[in-house]
């Protein structure tokens, strides 16, 4: 086992850093895109346990035109045939390289290398014929054994050489040279041997205005802060002559995962192109992550020029071409970086998107959004990515869920009582829910398919005259409050201030009940009823919001209409009297005063499942449990509700077919008053709770 050293500073020198003390770039930033030059399939390519085969190559290469990356160092040709062969692809298959995008190949100062990797150009339109020599005393005295001189030297009669194969060549077979040079290990180098050698090649080269020439400064090895980094590089672009003619270039690798940071502080340094890989494959812990480049710029609100809206399609080559996987915490591309799982993180997020929907905000409006740095929209995340819900997470990311999934806004006790129904779930899984699991357990637990113990059959809500008018004192049941709506033009309000009776036949555990009640509205009505059946609720909260679905009522038919349908979402909280029990129930449906009764209903069947006796089927304590076998005029209704097929489609399909035959059944059985009065009291039941 090794030990630890107990004085590192022995073994490890500090990094000598530049002296610099007029430094500019630290109150500089960054307001340019740099040029960019992807090396995914050089650099990144060289780099992997089992490299690309030339159909991987091509793919990425095809990836990378699109994203919209001009300068694409593709390949290192007088390494072996794999990379020479791809290259001479690209170049003779017609419309693979756009006419504007620079091929990059590299090469080692070496004559005979640099004639085959000029020769596999032969032919593309842009060429930029890049060589290295390192400059660094490490390298060139352990690795080469050449002196500073000896460097120098070969610089120059390489850079010349290159030139007169190329753009000094008429039958190059290239119509637009340029040349990059690289001081292999430049931060780990002297400064003015640098400049030296670089003045040198420059004056080999001759570069111009209009075709300069690449000086890359890499990082070979990254060995010291950022911003001994942007030291260096401030340095070389204010002593290098004839600036005007020379791209600075970077090329900084994450030894020390400062990569990014020394990318862009080296560009507030005066670089003016970076190279990179996606995602930053590369040598040992890689090169700098061109998508996180990218997409800091874009965060600033200056557009990179690549297209990174969808990111996922990238990842997916990206990986199946390196077959390395991306960190699930890499910043933008990472599986986990646009998800909150904690439930305060969860609540700031939903309430962010919400304003963002109140203030009826444009995807192109400013961004605020607590702990999202970028919309997940502009990288092709969808909300399902945002918000997990884990057993860590609270009310607020299960909220949204819902409210995404299902369209309600759920009232905040309901947050807190569903939200533990789903930690409860997610503790017995051990594991995250998915979106669409914590649907089913919103449906599931509040009977929105179908309700296990209460069915409505039929039922009819008529205005009760036998007794007077009940002033509303406190009452729980909200449907009756706000009465200001005015009346509709031409009718009077008859029975405004009547109670209501509520008649109808309920389905529990299988067994029909004929229930009456009579409340001051349809709620209250039926709540009466239950409670003659023993079901004894009071009414402690109530809220509902309209719903807009999409071509929704039509059945999933096509052609049929594809309007908007309004329904109405109810959520109903009861106290169980005498106990400090409380249960929520949901009801949904295009008419209000039903989906509130629904509601109810989806209350009363949780009471009477979180009872101790369950599942004991109910027995009513007075029961008026009808005859099925005995002709009442029902049971045909029932026979034509068992008999229908089961769709378990729709939420509340089943119910509503109930509901559609009641109200047959209403019409049929009313009186021709009674009739009358039964529909102002639905409507005005309507008018009052909207
Ligand atoms: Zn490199």
């Amino acid at each position: 086992m090794a030990t630890r050293l107990k004085d590192p500073s022995k073994k490890y020198r500090r990094f000598k850093p530049l002296d610099l003390p007029n430094r500019q770039w630290p109150s500089k930033t960054i307001d340019k895109v740099p040029r960019w030059l992807a090396t995914d399939l050089r650099d990144g390519n060289q780099s992997l346990v089992d490299p690309m085969d030339g159909e991987q190559k091509w793919r990425y290469f095809q990836m990378l035109v699109k994203l919209g990356y001009k300068e694409i160092e593709v390949s290192f040709p007088s390494s072996g045939p794999t990379d020479y062969d791809f290259t001479r692809r690209l170049v003779t298959t017609p419309g693979v390289v756009p006419d504007d995008v620079w091929l990059q190949v590299l090469s080692p100062c070496r004559k005979e290398l640099i004639r085959r990797t000029v020769d596999s150009l032969k032919g593309s339109k842009k060429a930029v014929l890049h060589l290295y020599l390192a400059t660094s005393p490490c390298f060139q005295q352990i690795v080469f054994g050449m002196s500073n001189e000896q460097s120098k030297a070969l610089a120059v009669e390489c850079t010349k050489y290159a030139r007169s194969i190329t753009k000094d060549d008429p039958s190059s077979g290239v119509e637009e040279w340029a040349y990059e040079f690289s001081p292999e290990t430049f931060s780990d180098s002297n400064m003015e041997f640098v400049l030296e050698v670089c003045e040198a090649v420059k004056e080999a080269w001759e570069p111009s205005e209009k075709q300069p020439i690449i000086f890359n400064l890499p990082a070979t090895v990254e060995m010291s802060t950022p911003n001994i980094y942007a030291d260096q590089i401030e340095f070389f672009c204010r002593n290098i002559s004839e600036r005007e003619k020379i791209c600075v270039s970077l090329h900084p690798h994450n030894d020390r995962g400062c990569a990014v940071a020394a990318a862009e502080l080296a560009q507030m340094a005066g670089a003016d192109r970076v190279e990179g890989t996606l995602f930053g494959n590369g040598e040992r812990t890689g090169n700098v992550d061109l998508v996180t480049l990218a997409l800091n710029l874009y965060t600033q609100g200056i557009h990179p020029g690549i297209d990174f809206s969808d990111l996922n399609s990238v990842i997916d080559i990206v990986e199946t071409s390196n077959k390395i996987p991306i960190h699930p915490r890499q910043p933008y591309g990472g599986q986990l970086v646009v998800c909150a799982f904690s439930g305060s993180h969860q609540d700031a997020i939903k309430k962010g998107f919400q304003a963002r929907e109140d203030s009826k905000a444009t995807r192109e409006d400013p961004w605020v959004m607590p702990y999202l740095p970028l919309d997940p929209e502009d990288i092709g995340r969808t909300y399902e990515a945002i918000i997990r819900v884990n057993s860590q997470s609270g009310k607020g990311g299960v909220a949204w869920i819902i409210k995404r999934t299902l369209e309600l806004d759920l009232p905040r006790g309901l947050q807190i009582a569903f939200s533990k129904i789903v930690q409860r779930e997610t503790d017995m899984l051990g594991r995250e829910l998915l979106p669409n699991e914590i649907k089913e357990l919103f449906v599931e637990a509040y009977h929105l398919n179908r309700n296990p113990r209460f069915g409505l059959v039929d039922y009819t809500i008529t205005t009760d005259r036998s007794v007077s008018p009940n002033p509303a004192t406190g009452t729980t049941d909200q449907t009756q409050q706000p009465a200001q709506q005015p009346q509709p033009p031409g009718r009077t309000a008859p029975s405004r201030n009547l109670r209501r009776k509520f008649t109808g036949v309920i389905e529990i555990d299988g067994h029909e009940h004929h229930i009456e009640g009579v409340g001051n509205g349809a709620l209250s009505a039926l709540a009466a009823a239950l409670k003659n059946l023993g079901i004894d609720l009071d009414i402690a909260d109530y809220k509902e919001h309209s719903i807009e679905r999409r071509g929704g009522g039509g059945g999933g038919e096509e052609g049929g209409p594809k309007g908007r349908d309004t329904q109405a979402a109810t959520f109903i909280e009861c106290t169980a009297s005498g106990q400090a029990q409380k249960v929520w129930g949901v009801g949904i449906h295009e008419d209000v005063v039903q989906s509130s009764l629904f509601a109810l209903l989806s209350a009363a069947s949780s009471f009477l499942s979180s009872r101790p006796s369950t599942p004991v089927p109910f027995r009513p304590k007075r029961s008026n449990t009808l005859d099925l076998e005995a002709g009442s005029p029902l049971s045909g209704l029932r026979n034509e509700v068992e008999g229908a097929p089961e769709s378990g489609e729709d939420t509340v399909a089943k119910l509503e077919a109930h509901v559609e035959r009641g109200e047959q059944a209403e019409q049929v059985n009313g009186t021709g008053e009674e009739k009358g009065e039964q529909v102002n009291g639905t409507r005005e039941e309507k008018a009052r709770v909207d």
